[in-house]
């Protein structure tokens, strides 16, 4: 049999079902398979949804048998590929009646009913691609007090992914400070201990758009949507990864869907791990239902990395890159380079790259002139003291009074300004914001933020402030 063309076979096997069937049933059901592989007698046929594939089981299984084994012999396999949703293409394989791949399972000798408990064990086996990337792993995510927690708490999952108290784990941090690495490591580490668990890491954009595909899709003999498909292939994720879940704002029917997958994975003892840039309390316009969903674990921040953990990353990355730095000149980058991870990154590689393009070492004098340029760049971007500076002359109040727990109203109203400026114009978190606004926390943050944006619309002077204050940061950076 391994001589034989698959779609030679399947193209006969396809003409006797036509002969065979009624012409309505061949056009819906056989008419849109496509054959993909024949090997060592096992046939794997790609149909275009899981419900397909489940009416060619349930009801159209004896003559796809009759026939395959006609044409293939009595030792054929079939295996059924599904797209599922754009993207992932999901093999089940059909360990079915006609040799037992467990020989201790024994089938009746004209089994045909899938129904058989003894078949549905073994019947489906789901191999999908879990999206992950091998360069993500514990190894390389360099440990410090900025990322102790999150890491630690991602160990104890990786161990007993979905018994553990931290189910879902909820990560959750800036731009840049390792969420997507450290998501993905659990993932690695899950898949390296346990290979036979479903793994999958999407993002939560991805998410949004298979789901809304989904539901946009009419086959054109139901006339139904594949919604149903979109949620079953969820179901079977045994851990689900989902990066960037603030992408899931404002759309209902993606949350929606996601409830559902949640509290389906959630409730059968499976693994979530969710990331943010925010804390699930302060992602707002997220219904509350999910929100509340996501406190049942464990959330845990990553920070912006500390000196010391700066110094590590500097170690660690040079070594990766085949090089060793001098104690002093990774003490110069970690004092002088303070942003988030990537940041960090960046700098190490334009110092590699000045150094190989002019043949120079890396000393202490490459090092300080690379970051020159890369700190001066960033002097231009607006920074949490500059705004609250340009604040306080603004309004003629002390640095002091503006982060004090006063309730005096002129003071709180060029409080909650300089949080909603530092929002909307720089990169900072709502957390750090809360921190530098004088231990504030978050929900404070974001209390100002949409009391300056509603009193903005109501408010002609409020408005006439921000407007000023917008006008001079942007003219003297
Ligand atoms: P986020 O998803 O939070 O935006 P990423 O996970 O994409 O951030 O991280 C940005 C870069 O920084 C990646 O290249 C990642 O490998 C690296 N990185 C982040 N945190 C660490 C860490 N603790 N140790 C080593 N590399 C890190
Ligand atoms: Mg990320």
């Amino acid at each position: 049999m391994l001589n034989k063309d698959h779609i030679q076979v399947w193209s006969e096997c396809l003409r006797i079902i036509k002969n065979n069937v009624d012409s309505a049933i061949y056009d819906a059901w056989f008419a849109t398979t496509k054959s993909v592989s024949l090997e060592d007698d096992v046939l794997t046929i790609e149909v275009p949804s899981d419900a397909h594939m489940r009416q060619l089981e349930d009801s159209l299984f004896d003559i796809l048998r009759a026939t395959l084994k006609r044409v293939i012999g009595e030792r054929v396999k079939l295996n059924y590929m599904v797209k599922v949703v754009p993207g992932f293409n999901v093999n089940y394989s059909h360990q079915n009646t006609y040799v037992p791949d467990n020989p201790a399972v024994q089938f009746p000798p004209d089994e045909n009913d899938l129904m058989n408990p003894f078949v549905l064990p073994g019947l489906r086996k789901l191999k999908i691609d879990t999206q992950l990337n091998p360069k993500y792993t514990f190894d390389n995510f360099v440990e410090g007090v900025c990322n102790r927690l999150a890491r630690t708490a991602g160990e104890n999952v990786s161990k007993a992914p979905g018994n553990n108290p931290f189910n879902p784990l909820f990560i959750y941090g800036g731009s840049g400070l390792g969420k997507t690495h450290l998501a993905q490591a659990i993932g690695m580490k899950i898949k390296e201990d346990y290979p036979d668990k479903v793994v999958l890491y999407v993002s939560a954009r991805t998410f949004k758009s298979q789901y809304v595909d989904a539901s946009f899709y009419k086959d054109r003999y139901t006339n139904k949507n594949r919604i149903t498909d979109f949620l079953h292939f969820y179901e079977m994720i045994d851990v689900l990864i989902v990066d960037d879940i603030q992408e899931l704002v404002g759309s209902d029917g993606t949350q929606n869907a996601f409830f559902h997958v949640f509290n389906y994975l959630h409730t059968s003892g499976h693994q979530l791990i969710l990331t943010s840039d925010c804390a699930p309390s302060s992602l707002q316009g997220l219904e509350s239902r999910l929100l509340s969903r996501f406190k049942w674990g464990l959330s845990a921040e990553l920070l912006m990395p500390d000196y010391e953990t700066r110094l590590k990353i500097f170690k660690a990355k040079s070594q990766q890159e085949g090089i060793t730095l001098s104690d002093e000149i990774l003490e110069f980058l970690a004092n002088t380079v303070r942003g988030n991870v990537r940041e960090l990154e960046g700098t190490l590689i334009s110092l590699l790259a000045h150094s190989t393009l002019n043949k120079e070492d890396i000393t202490i004098d490459l090092a300080r002139r690379v970051t020159e340029r890369i700190v001066s760049s960033h002097s231009n971007e607006l920074t949490f003291d500059k705004i609250r500076d340009t604040v306080c002359d603004y309004f003629k109040i002390s640095q002091d009074q503006i982060v004090s727990k006063t309730r005096k109203r002129e003071i709180v109203q060029a409080r909650q300004i300089a949080m909603y400026l530092v929002r909307n114009l720089t990169q900072a978190s709502l957390a750090s914001i809360g921190t530098q606004m004088g231990g504030k926390d978050h929900a404070t943050v974001l209390h100002a933020c949409s009391t300056v944006q509603d009193l903005m619309e109501t408010d002609k002077s409020v408005k006439h402030y921000v407007q000023e204050l917008e006008k001079s940061l942007k003219l003297h950076n």
